[in-house]
């Protein structure tokens, strides 16, 4: 098992593994180990949420650089542009980074809702592109006109006919001589791949068809409007997983628009491509997510929109995109302390065993004692076949519950011992007797809250201990959250298997880090068990290299959790002062109530 989990297939370079640590890999360099004490230290427990701004502004700067040379290198005559979908994450701590890192990209904002409309109208300086998709009615119309009179370089893509009947209304309504952009949103008959592919294709929720289009045109033409239609769009969907049916999608896309620009829409000027570029979750070189890079991606984007142009004897329009996933989720790594090992228990000092114990269990003691790596496979199948023998006596009421614990903590003692010392010798039989044994990691998280779409949708995302990385992990793991749901676990994979350290908890700290959490996890996850956001911290660095903790947001306390599913915190607090009476416990009831819900201590420091 690679000690250095995959950290070379979904790291990006973006993080090291220094001796025995996980690090930042950036300026000083510091530890995921030492910004977590650290916050710890300042009084912060249960899981955290480190953002890390230069790792936005690296996906930003990547993809205005990696599109700028390619329309260099093919002599492209159009601009490039791009916008970052809200719905990837919406959080403040993030947008603010966000715009922050991206300013000398003139990088705008895309909202889908009225909410994130207002996000995108506050956040993006005035002239920055804003793109408004998704369904909208007559007041979303109306706010992206008042947008526009303030000054806003806002596009409304329209989805369907009657948003554009309702853009006519609006406008003749506003009167108005600055208006909002057009862009036509148009239903691909090429569809996309992989789990997200339903935003593509015929059946899709969005987007004109062939026919629909044609009635735009000449909708917009009889009402004056093709002087704002600048822009035909696209999107096939997230992770995309291969190349070939975004070239596919962009035949398609690029034919509309020279069809549309020589038929009379001179004002067209723009392809938007959406978003879909994919991100690489995977932790083992066979399981990996996708066939292709950035440079190939932005190659074959500018090459095909060239060549369609040409042929069709068009200027080369400017390209879009509105990539989300690509730009957020490196930004954020989720770390989450470990309270407990499920067979912790099993440890030597547990054993109770008697003067005068069952000859089976006096064996299985010498077994354990003598094991050495010369018989240790020998011992091993002895071990499990007294453990066979063992229970069956406990059934029939031979031994007793001592015994039978004894009998469990040896043979357990046994296997973990023997796989450690067999552990070079590639044994198939042991391995798979180490899958069955695995140990349940029971995490300060919920799965339901930070990563959505594990349950939803079985994307992995990449995790890890933070520390202990110079130790060969010998046990396979299988990680329990902390909702009382069975579906809150992680089970260990034979195909995707995980290890971790044997640690003993209540001894030591074992932190968990999840990775490549920054896209859309956040806003998806839910409050189940009533297990809000994490505390979260933006990991700035400064001009010295040296790291700051910016932006400290703490998990919601348990009152405002309360209110926050619309309970009345004062009717709650009257009924809690009634019940406790004139007692000295209140002021012990209100300190834990000020305290967020994760898990305070099971163990001294966690
Ligand atoms: C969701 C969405 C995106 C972002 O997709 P990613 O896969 O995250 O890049 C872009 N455009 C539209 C219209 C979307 O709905």
């Amino acid at each position: 098992m690679n000690r250095n989990y995959g950290i070379d297939i979904w790291g990006d370079n973006n993080f090291i593994i220094k001796k025995s640590t996980i690090n930042v890999n950036h300026k000083s360099q510091p530890s995921l180990l030492e910004i977590t004490q650290k916050i710890r230290r300042d009084g912060y427990k249960g899981p955290v949420l480190l953002r890390f701004p230069h790792l936005i502004k690296k996906q930003v700067s990547t993809l205005y650089n990696e599109f700028n040379r390619a329309i260099k290198e093919f002599e492209y005559g159009g601009d490039f542009q791009a916008v970052f979908p809200l719905k990837v994450n919406q959080f403040p701590n993030f947008v603010h980074s966000l715009m922050d890192v991206s300013k000398e990209y003139n990088y705008g904002l895309e909202a889908g809702s009225k909410a994130e409309l207002l996000i995108a109208i506050t956040q993006t300086p005035i002239g920055y592109p804003i793109t408004v998709n998704g369904f909208k009615d007559k007041e979303m119309i109306s706010l992206c006109f008042i947008a526009s009179n303030m000054g806003h370089n806002l596009t409304i893509t329209i989805e369907g006919l009657g948003e554009l009947r309702t853009i006519i209304e609006v406008d003749r309504e506003f009167n108005q001589d600055i208006k909002p952009k057009i862009g036509v949103r148009i239903r691909l008959h090429s569809t996309g791949v992989g789990k997200w592919a339903k935003s593509g294709g015929y059946g899709s929720k969005f987007g004109l068809t062939s026919t629909e289009i044609l009635e735009a045109y000449y909708l917009m033409e009889k009402h004056n409007l093709l002087e704002q239609l600048w822009m035909i769009h696209f999107h096939i969907g997230s992770q995309m997983s291969e190349i070939a049916p975004l070239k596919k999608a962009l035949r398609e896309a690029g034919n509309i628009y020279a069809d549309l620009k020589n038929r009379g829409a001179y004002a067209l000027s723009a392809i938007n491509i959406g978003g879909g570029l994919a991100v690489e979750y995977s932790q083992h070189k066979y399981s990996k997510e996708i066939n292709y890079e950035l440079s190939e991606f932005a190659n074959d984007v500018v090459f095909l929109i060239k060549e369609i142009a040409k042929n069709k004897k068009i200027d080369e329009p400017d390209i879009f995109t509105e990539s989300g996933r690509f730009i957020a989720s490196s930004h954020s790594v989720l770390i989450t302390p470990v309270l407990e090992l499920f067979s912790q228990d099993y440890n030597e000092k547990s054993l109770r065993l008697k003067n005068n114990n069952p000859p089976l269990i006096s064996e299985l003691y010498e077994l354990y004692l003598e094991l050495n790596s010369s018989n240790a496979r020998e011992y091993l199948h002895d071990a499990l076949d007294h453990i066979e023998s063992l229970l069956t006596l406990f059934d029939l009421g031979y031994i007793d519950l001592e015994d039978r614990s004894n009998s469990e903590i040896l043979v357990h003692l046994i296997v973990k011992k023997s796989i450690v010392l067999l552990q070079n010798e590639g044994l198939e039989e042991l391995k798979k007797l180490q899958n069955k044994i695995q140990e349940r990691y029971l995490v300060n998280f919920s799965l339901f809250q930070s990563i959505p779409d594990f349950w939803g949708l079985q994307q992995n995302f990449p995790m890890m201990p933070i520390d202990k990385l110079d130790i060969e992990p010998t046990n396979p793991a299988t990680l329990w959250d902390i909702t009382c749901d069975s579906d809150g676990e992680i089970a260990f994979d034979d195909n995707l298997p995980l290890y971790l350290h044997d640690v003993d908890v209540t001894k030591e700290e074992y932190f968990l880090a999840f990775f490549l959490t920054g896209a859309y996890q956040e806003v998806l996850g839910m409050n189940h068990n009533l297990f809000t956001h994490p505390t979260e911290v933006v990991v700035n660095f400064d001009e010295n290299g040296e790291y700051r903790l910016d932006k400290l947001i703490e998990s919601q306390n348990i009152m405002d959790v309360l209110e926050d599913i619309n309970y009345d915190k004062s009717v709650l607090d009257k009924k809690l002062k009634l019940q406790i009476g004139k007692s000295d416990l209140l002021g012990k009831l209100y300190l834990y109530l000020s305290e967020n819900s994760y898990i305070k201590t099971i163990q001294a420091n966690n």
